[in-house]
């Protein structure tokens, strides 16, 4: 099941009069990415301009706000918090004027080395406006002694560990960079002579422009008047470690995520996990929306039907009032319903895309159970997250992971499922192919490509604005 809980969605365009209308477009389509706060950043050639607020995208730009918003060179962000909590602050893009001008950046991934950076800043006198690991880098840059922006945010770069994938707006320039490890996406499109930027080709499509290629690990791109230039700036040599968890859960299924189709790698995890783990069954039920091309996979490899009887609520938000007197299973009721006319009497087998505490499939299974399910058998279409992730996407502490403390068994009886099974990670890799190795599976191994840092300083500036006081 999908919640409003996702990493950060990047869009960038350069040289497009309709910059502002097409990088809202953008976000809108990468809106799965983050729900918290949405902002664009715009360039006239000689000034920049930006606005940013706490919300979906269509609540925070209307018809007003693009209008003010002038320029040909645009870049915007949609944010969940991985690092640093939400409010306005930590918005993006993070806007700032120095001593060459302005620049503003949006940025998605996790730098895990934030906290020794930014100590040694502030240490050294430097003050900082958000809790949010992106504002290193806009120091980093205002400080290094490189000639030009590009050459500042390569030393800048070069100085995080951990994943990033940017786009940086100055009034003249629009560069563009992937950590070298590759964790986070970043493409390239074309739009009628405009370059375009964004996490995920999806938002190249709502606007249509065509898909070139991704931004390579460790590669920058500098646009500016009238030249486009591609540098390797990193220092380190390291192996590629591209987020598989794009391809199992993150990413919408239409997208090209690191060169192959989403809705492609889904229903092949479907597959796979159909020839490891068949079972006796009357018809496959997907989890919507995560786990539907993994089922579609899962019933063409058995040949066991493929049923729509789970029914989503595509309008539940984030929070939602709840009834006084207790409703049995209420909080997932209101997102998913089951039709119990289809699935009464029947052996069903429910497809997830994962399974991180444990508590959707628990409920899922009463609810199918409730309804008339004769039997319930789970079948997840990922390794069991033994493992939180540091590199920008959203998962608990290890403890609250069930995997982490519990056997398969285990977690199939805390479920209530007759029977339990995840793909297993050769399976996954299977479905990978040949650049198996170049991607990131430390949710599953605990092999991480990064150390991290998990020290969290406690913030004590709490500062309300609209979103904050609207609830946000
Ligand atoms: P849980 O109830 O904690 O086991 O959560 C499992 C559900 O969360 C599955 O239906 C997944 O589709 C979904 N999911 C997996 N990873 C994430 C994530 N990082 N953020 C939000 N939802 C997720």
């Amino acid at each position: 099941m999908d919640e409003l809980k996702e990493d950060c969605g990047i869009f960038g365009i350069w040289n497009n009069p309709d910059a502002a209308r097409l990088t809202y477009l953008g976000l809108y389509s990468l809106q799965h990415r983050g729900q918290e706060s949405a902002g664009i950043a715009i360039s006239d050639g000689s000034k920049l301009y930006s606005y940013k607020q706490m919300g979906l995208v269509n609540d925070v730009f209307n018809e007003h706000v693009l209008s003010l918003l002038h320029g040909r060179h645009a870049i915007g962000h949609v944010r969940y918090s991985t690092y640093g909590s939400s409010e306005l602050r930590n918005a993006q893009p993070f806007a700032v004027e120095y001593k060459d001008g302005s620049l503003a950046i949006a940025h998605n991934g996790n730098i895990v080395n934030y906290e020794t950076i930014r100590s040694r800043l502030e240490a050294e006198g430097s003050i900082f406006q958000s809790t949010m690991d992106t504002e290193v880098i806009v120091h980093l840059i205002a400080k290094s002694d490189g000639q030009t922006t590009h050459e500042r945010l390569a030393s800048a770069l070069n100085e995080l560990k951990g994943a990033y994938s940017i786009v940086l707006l100055t009034e003249k320039e629009l560069i563009a960079a992937r950590d070298p490890y590759g964790f986070r996406p970043l493409v390239i499109g074309e739009l009628n002579g405009a370059l375009v930027f964004a996490s995920e080709t999806c938002a190249l499509d709502l606007i249509g422009a065509r898909y070139i290629r991704d931004v390579l690990p460790g590669e920058m791109l500098v646009i500016g008047e009238n030249s486009v230039r591609s540098y390797m700036f990193s220092t380190r040599v390291t192996r590629q470690s591209q987020c598989v968890f794009e391809h199992i859960y993150f990413a919408r299924p239409d997208s090209i995520i690191f060169g192959k189709s989403v809705y492609s790698t889904r229903t092949a995890m479907g597959r796979i996990l159909g020839i490891e783990s068949p079972v006796e069954a009357d018809m496959v039920l997907p989890i919507p929306d995560s786990g539907v091309p993994a089922s579609i996979g899962f019933s063409q490899q058995t040949g066991i039907p493929f049923q729509m009887a789970l029914i989503r609520n595509h309008y539940v938000g984030r929070t939602f009032i709840q009834p006084y007197q207790a409703i049995r299973n209420f909080n997932v009721k209101v997102k998913l319903n089951p039709i119990s006319g289809v699935i009464s009497g029947k052996r069903i087998v429910v497809i997830d895309d994962s399974i991180v505490r444990g508590t959707t499939s628990k409920t899922l299974v009463k609810m199918l159970r409730d309804a008339g399910a004769k039997e319930v058998h789970m079948r997840i279409s990922s390794p069991p997250i033994d493992y939180s992730c540091y590199y920008g996407i959203d998962t608990p502490t290890r403890s609250e992971l069930i995997s982490s403390s519990h056997t398969v068994k285990e977690i199939e009886q805390f479920i209530g499922a007759d029977s339990l099974k995840y793909l297993s990670i050769e399976g996954l890799r299977s479905v990978i192919g040949q650049d198996a190795d170049n991607y990131c599976y430390a949710c599953f191994t605990g092999d991480y490509p990064e150390p991290f840092e998990l020290a969290k300083r406690d913030h004590q500036l709490i500062l309300f604005d609209e979103g904050r006081l609207h609830g946000g």
